[in-house]
């Protein structure tokens, strides 16, 4: 079941294009992740899915209703960038305020619980830290028991630990049934969460996919290193189709290539009986997928 359409999204800012042509569907139960660089309009995407810009093109449905609506409040819980609260106002405050607008909440204090929260009930907005206020802002989110969250940057500024924590907690959110879209420029955090991914460049989707889709789609470059127990002939590595450079460092051999280099390598190694000591092997990750699929490095304006 699609719970969220997102069709030919199209969203400007005077003369700043900050969505170009963005098209993407959410399935229930899934956590889809929007990942892009800075400035790529990800935060506009999910402005316009909550209903908190309008869009200047293109379709949205949300639980097939149109965003704004208001039968959609209860249904989708928004955790964005800046959450501004007042800064007197005490997390339980907050908390049990925001409850309140709901018919059926979950109970804030297992929220604030699972969350970390506990220790700050009493603490005002304002005094908290940074990750103190993005968790806040996570269990706000929460608090109705919706059954969409939208996510953005939530691990910003939080620290590795409570990042791990955050991850745990989405991971838990979902297992609860709720659909999750989780905007991020962590790669990590998406490989280890996502389902599936819009990566968005420029206002433009540049691709839908699993995260190893996703890292499929690059050639992705391989590099090993070692030290041959015995004399070995360069030919034997650069005949193999696998293999695209063979370069030494000293006793030092470093191939690098695609495909099944590993096994590749090896298997020419072990025929020629020659054991390759110190073996090392590197692997583009998503990371680096991410970047030569948007053509820069991430954290880069535009
Ligand atoms: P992201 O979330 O991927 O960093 P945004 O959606 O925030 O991207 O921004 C996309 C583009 O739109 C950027 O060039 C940004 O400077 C511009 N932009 C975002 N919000 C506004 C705004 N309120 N007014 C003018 N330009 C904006």
């Amino acid at each position: 079941m699609t719970v969220i359409d997102v069709a030919h999204l199209h969203k400007r800012y005077g003369a700043t294009v900050a969505v170009e042509d963005v098209s993407f569907t959410v399935d229930a139960g899934e956590i889809f992740g929007i990942l892009g660089p800075n400035g790529a309009g990800k935060t506009t995407t999910v402005e316009c899915v909550c209903g908190l810009r309008a869009p200047d093109g293109g379709e949205i449905r949300v639980l097939g209703r149109e965003p704004g609506d208001p039968g959609l409040r209860a249904l989708v819980g928004v955790q964005l960038q800046e959450s501004h609260l007042p800064e007197k106002m005490t997390v339980r405050e907050a908390l049990e305020l925001w409850s309140g607008f709901y018919r059926d909440p979950a109970d804030w204090r297992v929220l604030a619980g699972d969350l970390g929260l506990d220790g700050t009930l009493k603490h005002r907005f304002g005094s908290l830290s940074g990750g103190q206020k993005q968790r806040l802002s996570i269990a706000l989110a929460l608090v109705g028991n919706p059954r969409v969250a939208i996510l953005d940057e939530l691990t910003t500024g939080l620290d590795p630990q409570a990042r791990r924590d955050t991850w745990d907690l989405i991971g838990s959110v979902r297992d609860r049934g709720v659909t999750i879209v989780l905007v991020t420029h962590f790669m990590a955090e998406a490989e280890r969460l996502c389902d599936r991914l819009a990566v968005i460049d420029a206002g433009v989707v540049v691709a839908v996919d699993t995260p190893a889709g996703l890292v499929s789609r690059v050639v992705v470059e391989q590099r090993l290193r070692f030290r041959p127990s015995a004399p070995l002939d360069d030919r034997l590595l650069t005949d193999l189709d696998d293999v695209t450079t063979v370069t030494r460092r000293g006793e030092q051999v470093e191939v690098t290539g695609t495909g099944n280099l590993l096994q590749a390598v090896t298997a020419v190694l072990a025929a020629h009986h020659i054991v390759a000591n110190d073996l090392r092997f590197d692997q583009a990750d998503l990371d680096e997928a991410f970047v030569r699929m948007t053509g820069r490095g991430r954290g880069q304006e535009r």
